[in-house]
């Protein structure tokens, strides 16, 4: 049983039909949702959660966006959760049919964007974990 963070990003998490969708993929692979709801990153909890992209050029770019607006947080729990949503959710960029970050973006009618990619998902344990203490953070606020 592994651990993963999803978060539905800003704009995205206005639709309850993107985070019923999103629900209801992880549900598909076998995931269980344990905890979930409304969130808002403010610039200190984006630094945490974005930590290894702090300085690069993109950095400034997402974190305006990833505090602009709410977010919908899940704790996610499953067999090979990790690898099992990275897959679900799709590439950073180009993300291929099928996958969540390019069927949302269809189903709204928007065009694909890198930094307003739908979702967020973890990509290891350790990340996982540190996300998550910062989702429980923000959940209580
Ligand atoms: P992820 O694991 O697929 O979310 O990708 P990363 O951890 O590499 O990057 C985190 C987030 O930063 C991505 O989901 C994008 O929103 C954004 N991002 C990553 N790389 C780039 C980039 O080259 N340009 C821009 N504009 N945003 C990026």
């Amino acid at each position: 049983m592994e651990k993963s963070y999803v978060m539905v990003k800003p704009e995205f998490a206005n639709y309850p039909q993107v985070i019923d969708y999103v629900k209801s993929q992880l549900q598909s692979v076998g995931m269980q949702i344990v905890k979930e709801g409304y969130i808002k990153y403010d610039a200190l909890s984006a630094r945490k959660h974005y930590a290894e992209h702090v300085g690069k050029d993109f950095y400034q770019g997402l974190e305006e966006y990833i505090t602009s607006d709410k977010a919908y947080g899940m704790e996610v729990q499953g067999d090979d959760a990790i690898a099992k949503i990275r897959k679900l959710v799709g590439a950073t960029k180009n993300p291929d049919p099928h996958t969540i970050r390019y069927e949302v973006p269809k189903m709204l009618n928007l065009p694909l964007r890198i930094t307003q990619n739908v979702v967020h998902a973890s990509d290891s344990v350790n990340s996982a974990e540190r996300e998550l203490e910062i989702f429980y953070t923000l959940l209580k606020k």
